[in-house]
């Protein structure tokens, strides 16, 4: 071990076992990163047992929880940091939910270097601003050495929605909305683990998704969402047409993909269906507000590319049809497995 190496700063056992090494560690890294730490009376900053939180308005609550575990920690377009506050903020949103607060649970390895604890709790910080949800209460837990790979972050989240939206309310003859190019996330994560990085600049697409959404229910008749996460579209419109025992004809011509995508795509034999996405959503709409809809998404700049690439129809239940240019058609199928695993 060189002398640099032996210097740097790293998480010990004691950092998770609730004395004052862990308050140390909680005060000098967590709470002096964190700017965003209240929803209610008692807040991040008391170190009380939970946080109290407000409700801005009625509704129903929505709750959501999502672990991350992505590797690697950083690469191009994020980290896992701004994954564990997207993924949950994205999941709420989709839910037709104005998020209101998160928990932070870390977990990390003994050895962890602080400067990368840094690091991580900069894009939590970064991305509960951009998205304007606070984090307001939390956890810090440490594992012996070996007993897990350097981090694992778990944020649970709390929205509040006038009316809640699942992911399988459609109609027959509403139109499938997609916000954005599909397979950025997946496709950036695989072209660095597979050392492709020098090819292209792709970046993951991760995203806080709650305004860009809040400006799509507010114009149009909204009626199911999902975000594309794990699986990708293929699996996301899988579960939407099973569940709503309903079909999706997607038109293949309207997908957008970035030639980027689909150049790595072609080099690792994955399909950008099938991997995941952390900043689109799908959306369908009743057929008269669909336009308005994308008009809305396109208003905000995370939904510039917004579009309508299909329709809910009765004939094929339970499936989701992929439609060529050239007259075409064959089943989009959900992917098996995880292609590419540890993505989030
Ligand atoms: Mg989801």
């Amino acid at each position: 071990m060189n002398n640099s190496e032996s210097e740097e700063e790293t998480v010990q056992l004691t950092h998770g076992a609730g004395g004052r090494a862990m308050g140390e560690l909680i005060e000098n890294h967590v709470l002096k990163t964190f700017t965003n730490k209240t929803a209610g009376e008692i807040g991040l900053d008391q170190l009380d047992d939970g946080a109290t939180i407000d409700l801005p308005a009625e509704g129903t609550l929505v709750l959501t929880t999502d672990s991350h575990v992505v590797n690697p920690l950083f690469f191009p377009g994020g980290d896992i940091g701004k994954l564990a506050v997207c993924g949950t903020v994205n999941d709420l949103a989709v839910m037709g939910a104005d998020p209101v607060a998160l928990t932070s649970s870390l977990v990390m390895e003994e050895g962890f270097p602080i400067s990368k604890l840094n690091r991580v709790l900069t894009s939590m910080e970064e991305s509960s601003t951009e998205s304007g949800v606070p984090i307001v209460t939390g956890d810090t837990k440490v594992l012996e050495k070996g007993d897990m790979d350097g981090i694992a972050i778990n944020t649970a989240g709390i929205g509040l929605a006038k009316e809640p939206i699942n992911d399988a309310g459609m109609n027959p003859g509403d139109k499938i909305i997609l916000t954005g190019k599909i397979g950025d996330h997946g496709m950036a994560i695989m072209q660095y683990r597979e050392g492709l990085s020098f090819r292209t600049e792709l970046k993951s697409d991760i995203a806080p998704l709650n305004e860009l959404l809040k400006r799509a229910r507010k114009s149009g008749n909204i009626t199911a969402m999902k975000d594309p996460t794990r699986g990708g579209v293929a699996a996301a419109l899988n579960e939407m047409a099973e569940k709503s025992d309903l079909g999706l004809t997607i038109q293949e011509e309207l997908v957008p993909i970035k030639e980027a995508v689909s150049g790595i795509a072609e080099l690792i034999g994955i399909s950008p269906y099938e991997v995941a996405n952390e900043g689109k959503a799908i959306i369908t709409a009743a057929k008269e507000s669909a336009r308005e809809v994308v008009e809305g998404l396109k208003s905000h700049p995370l939904g510039r590319d917004a579009r309508i690439i299909g329709e809910v129809n009765q004939e094929w239940t339970g499936k989701v049809i992929m439609e060529t240019e050239i007259g075409g058609r064959r089943f989009l199928e959900a992917p098996l497995g995880d292609p590419v695993p540890r993505i989030c």
